[in-house]
């Protein structure tokens, strides 16, 4: 019987740059989007034509880390090691108002995963892990927020 691997990927930016600026964002606190400066369309994953107007090399704008969840997914194996002692974990396609209601993916890792619904509000918090060179973005629901503090 075989065994799926998990994958050794590190965080951070991808060889060719193209998300280098997503990276560099999350290492100044901020998240960052590409936004279409010719037709206006939010980008995610980061690409170098806007795939709706076709414009090269669309620019970056700063987004408010807030937004809804879309869709969840528990997931029971690590499928990448960073995950390994987080099992079973819940993902979250995270839909920001802020950014033309554009989904983007993450880790819900507040105190109650196991309860999350579609359409719960969350916010992100940008975390670096001891050991790694770049902080990630991971999310907690918006009415756990007071809890913490
Ligand atoms: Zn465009």
């Amino acid at each position: 019987m075989s065994e799926t691997p998990t994958l050794d990927l590190p965080w951070g930016p991808a060889a060719d740059g193209l998300d280098r600026p997503y990276w560099e964002g999350l290492a100044e606190g901020e998240l960052r989007l590409q936004h279409c400066g010719h037709c206006g369309a939010w980008i995610w994953g980061p690409q170098w034509i806007c795939a709706t107007c076709h414009t090269f090399d669309p620019g970056w704008e700063t987004v408010e880390a807030a937004g809804t969840v879309y869709s969840w997914a528990r997931s029971h194996y690590p499928f990448i090691t960073e995950l390994a002692d987080r099992v079973p974990y819940v993902t979250v396609l995270v839909e920001l108002p802020g950014a033309g209601n554009r989904r983007v993916l993450g880790l819900l890792v507040d105190d109650v995963p196991e309860n999350v619904r579609i359409g719960d509000q969350v916010v992100g918090h940008i975390e670096l892990d001891p050991g790694a060179t770049w902080p990630l973005l991971r999310w907690r629901r918006a009415d756990t927020e007071g809890a913490r503090a």
